[in-house]
């Protein structure tokens, strides 16, 4: 089909998007065209903006756009605790859930060998250098219900143990090859309350 080019341009950015198709693509851009400049401005100013002034927090590698992060930086929280999860918006679920106040390790994926993803591929290095310099006393594994995530816990549950210091599971009322980002609250919560010691 012709398209003008700016029109094919913009198309093809919403097909980089996860779980948009090229039907779905053409009707965004056809909606924007509609829109208002003013708030075309502004999306578009929001799109750059958040890539431009998030980072990834040097210590417990969230995103961020102070370094380190709020969570890392407020001392009312139980830095003893750590709480090990793939992803951003892992910690945002946990957050919703007001229940957990320590604090927080984002890996950035899981350990996956079909995908050539292994343990140095994602953020365990910086794990291992807070339990050298923080006093840590638990590091909860809250990795996803799935063969990755699975794989993750026992990789850093084997890696830790050593060093005494006492690791958990969160418990599997997580539906299992499930997302924790899914997870509704009161789930979250009691996959937390119910963690086992590995
Ligand atoms: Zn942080």
């Amino acid at each position: 089909m012709y398209y003008p080019q700016p029109i094919s341009k913009l198309i093809d950015s919403f097909t980089k998007l996860p779980g948009i198709g090229p039907k779905t693509a053409s009707r965004l851009a056809f909606y924007v065209l509609n829109m208002k400049e003013d708030d075309v401005l502004e999306f578009a100013r929001a799109l750059v903006s958040a890539k431009r002034e998030l980072t990834h927090c040097s210590v417990c590698g969230n995103i961020t756009d102070t370094d380190p992060c709020r969570i890392c930086q407020d001392t009312s929280r139980d830095s003893s605790v750590i709480c090990v999860v793939q992803d951003p918006k892992d910690v945002i679920a946990m957050e919703k859930m007001k229940e957990f106040r320590g604090k927080y390790h984002v890996l950035h994926g899981a350990i996956s060998p079909m995908d050539g993803i292994g343990p140095e591929d994602i953020n365990v290095p910086s794990l291992l250098n807070r339990l050298k310099d923080e006093e840590v006393k638990e590091i909860i594994l809250a990795t996803n219900p799935n063969i990755e995530g699975e794989a993750t816990a026992m990789y850093i549950s084997r890696l830790v143990k050593p060093s005494g210091i006492r690791i958990t599971r969160i418990a599997h009322g997580l539906p299992v090859g499930g997302d924790l980002e899914y997870a509704d609250e009161v789930t979250l919560s009691k996959a937390l309350e119910g963690r086992r010691e590995l």
